[in-house]
Formats: C-alpha cells, sequence, structure tokens
C-alpha cells in the first residue's frame, strides 16, 4: 500500500491501491476470485466495470474465466462448463417429460388466441352462446353468507355485490 499525500496535506490512495482493496474484499466472499487479477475495464464487454478472473467451479476443469464483479454472484463456471451444465439440464428436464419454457409459452399462446375467438363480435367481450359457453353460465354455487344470485339468464352483466 503506498499512501501519498496530495498538496492539501490529505492522503491519496492510488487507483491501484483501491482495486486491490476492493480485490482482497471480495476474495473474502468469492475465494474463487484469483488474487491480482482485478483491473479496471476501458473497452470490450465489461467497458468501464471492474472485472475479475475466476476459476471455474468445476472439480477437474482448471478454466479460468474474466467476470465483471457486478456478475460474481451469478457465475462459477467457465463458458465451457456453463454450456455442458444447461444442456444436462434441458435433457433431464426431456426425460421427466416437463415442458420447456418454449412449450410453455406456446401453449399460453394458443389458449389466447382461443379464448379470443370464442368472443363475441359484437366486441362486448360475452363468450359466445354455444354449448360449451351455456355450460359455463351455470348457476354459481352459492357458498353460505352469499347473497342469492340474480336470474341467470339475465345475468350478462352481474350487478357488483357490496359487502356491508
Ligand atoms: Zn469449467
Amino acid at each position: 500500500m503506498t499512501a501519498t499525500k496530495n498538496s492539501n496535506g490529505s492522503i491519496v490512495v492510488s487507483e491501484a491501491d483501491h482495486l486491490a482493496a476492493k480485490e482482497r474484499e471480495i476474495r473474502r466472499t468469492y475465494p474463487r476470485v484469483l488474487k491480482g487479477t482485478i483491473r479496471k475495464e476501458t473497452h470490450g464487454a465489461h467497458a468501464g466495470k471492474i472485472t475479475v478472473v475466476i476459476k471455474c467451479a468445476t472439480k477437474g476443469c482448471g478454466n479460468t474465466r474474466r467476470v465483471a464483479t457486478s456478475d460474481l454472484f451469478q457465475v462459477r463456471y467457465c463458458p465451457d462448463c456453463t454450456r455442458n451444465l444447461r444442456n444436462a439440464k434441458r435433457r433431464e428436464a426431456r426425460a421427466d417429460g416437463k415442458p420447456t419454457k418454449k412449450t410453455k409459452a406456446h401453449k399460453a399462446k394458443a389458449q389466447k388466441v382461443k379464448a379470443s375467438k370464442s368472443r363475441s363480435p359484437l366486441g362486448d367481450g360475452l363468450p359466445v352462446p354455444t354449448g360449451k359457453a351455456r355450460k359455463v353460465r351455470k348457476a354459481p354455487k352459492v357458498q353460505p353468507g352469499d347473497l342469492q344470485p340474480g336470474p341467470i339468464a339475465h345475468a350478462a352483466t352481474p350487478e357488483p355485490v357490496t359487502v356491508s
């Protein structure tokens, strides 16, 4: 640590010392950060950020990776291992028959389209009275304490129930 005094007499810590101190602090939380690798990026993907080099968390991998300190909490592996792990997880999900994110989104979209198609062309937001829709309009089960529902045939726009 080399601290110098400026013309005002206050102690000036060089940027290198400042970074070294920061690195010590970071390595307490993230021991995988390699000593002496901290630096401030002036260009590239991490421009303006402080980066360090981490050791891949995979046993026996030995690869290193430069990451922004702001990403340390979520980066543990080298790019190769990250990709391998992701692929392995996907394979696992497929083996379990779990739907992937993509198919889930597709299903939701399909349902949305279906719902919008069954809407009345008048644009009143009511479902077209098909056999299925009529079934849905069956009298709701009356819970104890609920108000009696009005006649079902005219229940297109239910009266707001005020609870006193
Ligand atoms: Zn690795």
